[in-house]
């Protein structure tokens, strides 16, 4: 579980708005090109295009910045961040300013962009940060107005060939009426997103501080059962060794239903055992979440499971089919914990197959992933149970009354080994009977 922090949320912002901006420099340069070349509006390109350049330079800047910043405050971003957004901010609606400078003023609907800004700024800062935003936006474009109406600066017309020239920038009656509704938009739209932006902040808050309380109680939690277990399977490593003494006879020899009854003593202990053990290395992979790793061969390990089980599928006639890539005899990862995937995963299809069954074993290997696929003709898993499977004791429906024993842990350890060898795996019913499952594996360097 991977907890972002507000400071972590406040930089991948502050990335993203550097990522659309090299968008944005893009369409600037096509939408100046295709106007001049395609529509034929007279428009100081060359102008523009240097603008262009200026936002090129900006982001750099910015994104220059933001590595600095990164390295030089590792802890108490926040400010910093915040700062290099007002930054980027300020140069765009600078860079804005001039471009509409060079395209018409206030003629110009494009000014509507300046809305971006605002939006943008109650999203990435705080209510005040946003109103110091849109009162430089709102300066700014007032400023090139009252420029070009007092002819402070020379207006450049939006003309298009064949059409008259607006001359708006001469109508004091337009541009009191424009600039006026376009100011008061400006300050609702802005508290406006403010108060969402609030609100959905608090929001994001109060999940991830809950987020962080889910995960202190999980260790807890994680801690406690380790240690339980652990006390459990030492315990039962004690009576086994005392069952299996008595049922050699050391101590006198036993009776025919004596001796049967110590048998099926030691044969649930260790079932329990087994159980304590699968238990024991969930719990340690949750707390550890990491593993030591060391190249060995899948193939070898498979084919060594499948031998492990040589007594048990000679008993239920079960044959098995392999089909081994040789690309999987050099794999990075956790011997130990990869031996544990196996032996569940052919264990349960020997367990729930009937007999005289079949299991398949295949690898394939497309040289960024690894994909083995376990298959037997045993009964199955209902489909509305194939998810739920891999849930800690979780037992699919159609194993009650069959006799079968089993915890229903095995298979949440195994998804939670793939898991740490960043893989995943899941189940699949086959077409005519038994189940599928599919393993895949990332190709790592060692
Ligand atoms: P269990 O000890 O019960 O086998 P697992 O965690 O290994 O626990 O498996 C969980 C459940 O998934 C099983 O109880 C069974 O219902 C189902 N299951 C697992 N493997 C198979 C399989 N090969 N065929 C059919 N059902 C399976």
């Amino acid at each position: 579980m991977t907890i972002v922090t507000r400071e972590q949320r406040l930089v991948a912002r502050a990335y993203w708005m550097i990522n659309h901006r090299w968008l944005a420099i893009v369409g600037v340069a096509a939408i100046t090109w295709l106007s001049v070349n395609l529509v034929d509006i007279s428009i100081n390109q060359n102008g523009i295009y240097l603008l262009t350049i200026g936002l090129i330079i900006e982001n750099l800047v910015a994104l220059w910045l933001l590595e600095f910043v990164k390295k030089r405050y590792r802890s108490n971003l926040d400010t910093p961040i915040r700062l290099i957004i007002h930054f980027q901010i300020t140069s765009d609606l600078l860079i804005l300013t001039g471009m509409l400078h060079f395209t018409g003023g206030i003629e110009n609907p494009f000014f509507i962009i300046y809305i971006f800004h605002m939006v943008i700024s109650s999203i990435l800062l705080s209510r005040i940060g946003a109103f110091i935003q849109t009162t430089i936006a709102l300066l700014l474009f007032g400023s090139l107005v009252f420029f070009h109406y007092y002819g402070i600066i020379p207006h450049n017309c939006l003309s298009i060939e064949g059409l008259p020239n607006p001359e708006l920038h001469h109508d004091l009656y337009y541009l009191t009426r424009t600039f006026g509704v376009f100011a008061f938009a400006s300050y609702i739209l802005v508290y406006l997103t403010t108060s969402i932006g609030h609100r959905l902040r608090t929001q994001e808050d109060k999940l991830t501080e809950a987020i962080e309380q889910l995960k202190i109680n999980d260790d807890i939690k994680n801690k406690y059962v380790l240690r339980i277990t652990h006390d459990i399977k030492s315990h039962l490593a004690a009576i086994q060794a005392s069952l299996s003494v008595l049922s050699e006879g050391v101590f006198g020899k036993l009776e025919g239903r004596q001796k049967e009854f110590l048998i099926r003593a030691y044969n649930r202990t260790q079932t329990l055992t087994n159980f304590a053990r699968n238990l024991l290395q969930i719990t340690r992979l949750r707390l550890e979440n990491e593993i030591e790793k060391e190249v060995f061969s899948l193939g070898d390990m498979i084919v060594k499971a499948v031998n492990d089980r040589h007594e048990e599928l000679k008993e239920k006639e079960i044959s098995v089919l392999l089909e081994l890539d040789e690309s999987i005899d050099t794999f990075f990862g956790n011997k130990t914990s990869m031996e544990g995937v196996f032996q569940n995963l052919i264990g349960n299809a020997l367990k729930y197959s009937e007999e005289g069954g079949l299991i398949e074993i295949k690898t394939h290997d497309n040289r960024l992933k690894i994909k083995i696929e376990i298959s037997d003709n045993g009964i199955g898993i209902p489909r509305s149970e194939i998810t739920k499977i891999f849930s800690e004791f979780y037992r699919a429906s159609n194993v009650k009354g069959t006799g079968i024993q089993g915890s229903g842990v095995g298979l949440s350890l195994v998804q939670e080994i793939v898991k740490v060898h960043g893989g995943k795996i899941w189940a699949k019913n086959r077409t005519k009977k038994g189940t599928k499952f599919i393993i895949e594996l990332p190709k790592t360097d060692k």
